[in-house]
């Protein structure tokens, strides 16, 4: 349904999100409960599309045409080269999850790290300006994640890694303010974020990301799993008296820009974070039963 609960109809705006596997988004309950909140007549829908088939898909957003295009997991970095142009942000990264209208082009953006930096100021009430911050993982997010804060202004950025050489890539994208690093990190900083998937529902590999018993009170935890609604390193990490959130915030304040990017208006925040709140605790009770 899109405006006053009407039917989509022969004028009714397409916008999606391309991924594999994609039946897990949260996009779709994202974004029409935008549209239908601002009264747009447009509707949101998710595609599975095969690591091969992103070049058709940007084929067929230019064909139907979409009027938005969001983009996750495997195509972030493969999009870029199907694509007119690439905000300076996805050109920095190499990875795009919004594609947009400018005139005839097609336009790849990057709103996670805008996402991340809107969640840490808008809801947990965090300032990055100055501030002393560990990044666990150096994947697409962890990079966003790097260069975000760099550019709110943190003092450092330090990546913590699996995989060294990766996490020089990714400390590289903060300049000189950034570095690699350990977990003795943990201690004097005063925001962590999680940018693996340890602790998520499904498939993730066990474990958690952060040793706990190297924090304290204070500090803020900002974990991007956000399925469970309390992920494991979130509830020890409330155990320690940490300031711990799940990465839901990101989630919806990422898909506020996109809305804006695509409609040209203020995306109405709250309506979209309450249809991702409830969705996934939908999803959450109905495991449980
Ligand atoms: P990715 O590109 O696959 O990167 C994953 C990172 O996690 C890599 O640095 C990897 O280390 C590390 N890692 C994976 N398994 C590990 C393990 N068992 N032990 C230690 N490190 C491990 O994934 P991504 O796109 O960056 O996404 C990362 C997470 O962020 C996902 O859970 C995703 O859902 C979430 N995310 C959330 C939001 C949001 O809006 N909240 C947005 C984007 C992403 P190596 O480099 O050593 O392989």
């Amino acid at each position: 349904m899109t405006v006053d609960g009407r039917l989509p109809a022969g004028t009714t705006a397409v916008a999606a999100v391309v991924g594999d596997p994609i039946r897990h988004s949260l996009s779709p309950e994202l974004f029409n409960a935008a549209f239908q909140r601002c009264g747009l007549d447009w509707v949101f829908t998710a595609f599975e599309v095969p690591a091969p088939r992103i070049g058709d898909a940007v084929a067929a957003m230019r064909a139907l045409p979409l009027r938005g295009l969001s983009v996750t997991m495997p195509h972030k970095a493969s999009v870029v080269a199907h694509l007119d142009g690439l905000s300076p942000v996805a050109a920095r990264l190499g990875a795009v999850n919004c594609i947009a209208w400018e005139s005839d082009r097609l336009v790849g953006h990057s709103t996670d790290g805008a996402g991340l930096i809107d969640a840490l100021r808008l809801d947990v009430g965090f300032e990055p300006e100055g501030a002393r911050c560990v990044v666990v993982g150096a994947g697409g997010a962890a990079r966003a994640a790097v260069a975000a804060l760099a550019d709110a202004g943190a003092r450092r950025v330090v990546v913590v890694n699996r995989t060294a050489a990766r996490a020089r890539v990714a400390a590289g994208l903060a300049g000189d303010r950034g570095m690699v690093g350990t977990s003795g990190a943990f201690a004097d900083a005063e925001l962590i974020v999680n940018a693996t998937p340890l602790g998520m529902h499904g498939s993730a590999p066990a474990g958690m990301p952060v040793d706990v018993a190297l924090l304290s009170p204070g500090q803020v935890l900002f974990d991007m799993v956000y399925d469970p609604p309390v992920t494991p390193v979130v509830a020890a990490a409330r155990e320690q008296g940490v300031d711990a959130v799940v990465g839901i915030g990101m989630l919806v304040h990422q898909a506020a820009h996109a809305f804006s990017l695509w409609t040209g208006e203020a995306a109405p925040v709250e309506a979209m974070s309450l249809a991702a709140t409830t969705e996934l605790a939908r999803r959450h009770d109905a495991r449980a039963e």
